[in-house]
């Protein structure tokens, strides 16, 4: 099921997020939601408090492949970016974003399975971005500048 997407200035995205305990259908249906909203939406990856529900649960949608992080943790970072972000939720908006080049991570799938995962680039730009809402933080939180994107029709 797609779900709506909450905007910049709801709560629930200044929310510091529960860890996820269950790892049971309920959740399991979340991280479909998630997948479903994020392709609907055409975005590099959404975290659950986008969606409403403050669970450290997000998607990452990339060229290096699909990815769900339930209880994600960066575990090292190295170098630096700088780049444009946008995100689903601060619709119209673009910004620049100073991120770590290359960050590897820790998490669990829905199953409650530990996987590790290592992510270069855009990639590790996203990484970051869904982990950073899971602590309430926007990048416009961060961004040395944001700007308004043209509209679309
Ligand atoms: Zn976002």
């Amino acid at each position: 099921m797609v779900r709506y997407v909450v905007q910049v200035g709801d709560e629930v995205l200044r929310t510091k997020c529960a860890e996820v305990k269950k790892f049971d259908a309920e959740l399991g249906k979340l991280m479909d939601d998630l997948k479903q909203t994020v392709r609907a939406e055409n975005g590099a990856g959404l975290a659950a408090p986008q969606v409403g529900v403050p669970l450290r649960a997000v998607v990452v949608d990339v060229e290096e492949g699909f990815f769900e992080m339930i209880n994600p943790v960066i575990l090292s970072s190295k170098g630096e970016q700088s780049g444009p972000e946008g995100c689903l939720s601060v619709k119209g908006k673009q910004g620049t974003v100073t991120r770590p080049y290359r960050v590897k991570a820790e998490y669990r799938d829905r199953f409650g399975r530990k996987h590790k995962l290592t992510a270069e680039g855009f990639f590790a730009r996203a990484v970051c971005h869904e982990l950073d809402h899971l602590d309430g933080i926007i990048y416009t939180d961060i961004a040395d500048e944001v700007y308004d994107l043209p509209e679309e029709d």
